[in-house]
């Protein structure tokens, strides 16, 4: 069982993906309303090595022994990889012992305007930044950044590093009802797009609950309003949740040992990453599965939100 690496998780973007979490929870330069890990707890923009590079190192020595190669290795999990301050350091060790195995960076891009960051993860296969807005209003509004953050850092940030990295750039962008799907924003956030200029942008939205009551994810139909609106050509809108279930990694145990788990009493995202073993993101990707299906339904209490069967009628 380890600490720092999770996974293999099944990714539809990335296949079999082994995660390695670089920070804590929840330590990001975001506090976005629809994070699925959780309310940030230490907002910031301080780098520093949050999770030993050596623990990090021994964690992936020992994976390496007895498993076969993932599909993709991805720094991602309880918050902004970039910020540990020795995320270069790790990537050029894992290139040196898998030089196969392609490596992912999922990432916010706030900390991209800075050079340091850029140079540290010049060496990945794939970079996937995450863009929500394009006006400072909706930034704040959306995702919440730490202090001294400016949507025109943010995205200069991102310009900078398209110009600099010859690896693959895909743009994530989460819409949100009521938020940032509005023609104005979108009319801004398509012009931030172009100057950008990734590899290819990618439409999300919520599966479940975020941190705010009353967010909802954005239905097809919208979301197909919002591509044409938007009218780029390397444009694609991320698979709803049943899709994962068509890749190969998606694991019936898994989800069986899932509603089993919640059929005996209702728990959180956390109770089950404890129970299981499993990693939170990990957890998170079955239970949307569940809910699209309408398997599973949700109650808010005072320790967070709880998952049960949903009662057949
Ligand atoms: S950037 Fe990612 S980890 Fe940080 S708050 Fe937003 S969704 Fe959560």
């Amino acid at each position: 069982m380890y600490k720092y690496l999770f996974g293999p998780v099944p990714s539809r973007r990335l296949g079999m993906s082994l995660g390695i979490d670089l920070v804590p929870k929840k330590v990001c330069s975001l506090d976005c309303v629809y994070c699925e890990v959780g309310k940030t707890t230490k907002l910031t923009l301080e780098r520093k090595e949050y999770i030993l590079f050596d623990k990090v190192k021994e964690e992936l020595i020992d994976f390496f022994n007895d498993n076969p190669n993932p599909d993709y290795i991805t720094f991602s999990g309880y918050g902004e990889p970039t910020l540990n301050i020795c995320i270069g350091k790790i990537l050029r060790f894992i290139k040196q012992i898998r030089p196969n195995i392609p490596v992912a960076v999922l990432t916010n891009g706030t900390m991209l305007i800075d050079k340091d960051v850029r140079d540290a993860i010049k060496d990945a296969d794939v970079v996937l930044p995450s863009l929500d807005a394009a006006t400072q209003a909706a930034f704040q509004k959306i995702n919440r950044p730490s202090k001294g953050l400016t949507i025109n850092k943010y995205i200069e940030g991102l310009i900078e590093f398209r110009n600099e990295f010859k690896g693959k750039m895909w743009l994530e962008i989460f819409i949100l009802p009521g938020y940032n799907n509005n023609e104005e924003e979108l009319t801004e956030l398509r012009k931030a797009i172009v100057k950008i200029n990734p590899d290819s942008v990618q439409l999300n939205t919520l599966d479940r609950p975020g941190t705010v009551r009353d967010i909802r994810g954005t239905t097809a139909e919208e979301m197909k309003r919002v591509a044409n609106f938007l009218k780029l050509d390397n444009l694609e809108i991320i698979a709803a949740a049943p899709a994962r279930k068509n890749i190969k990694s998606y694991r019936k145990d898994t989800e069986t040992a899932i509603i089993e788990t919640i059929a005996r009493r209702p728990c959180t995202v956390d109770d089950l990453a404890k129970i299981s073993g499993l990693h939170t993101n990990e957890i998170n990707k079955y239970l949307a599965v569940l809910d699209a299906e309408n398997k599973i339904e949700t109650l808010e209490q005072e320790r967070g939100i709880f998952y049960q069967i949903k009662e057949k009628i």
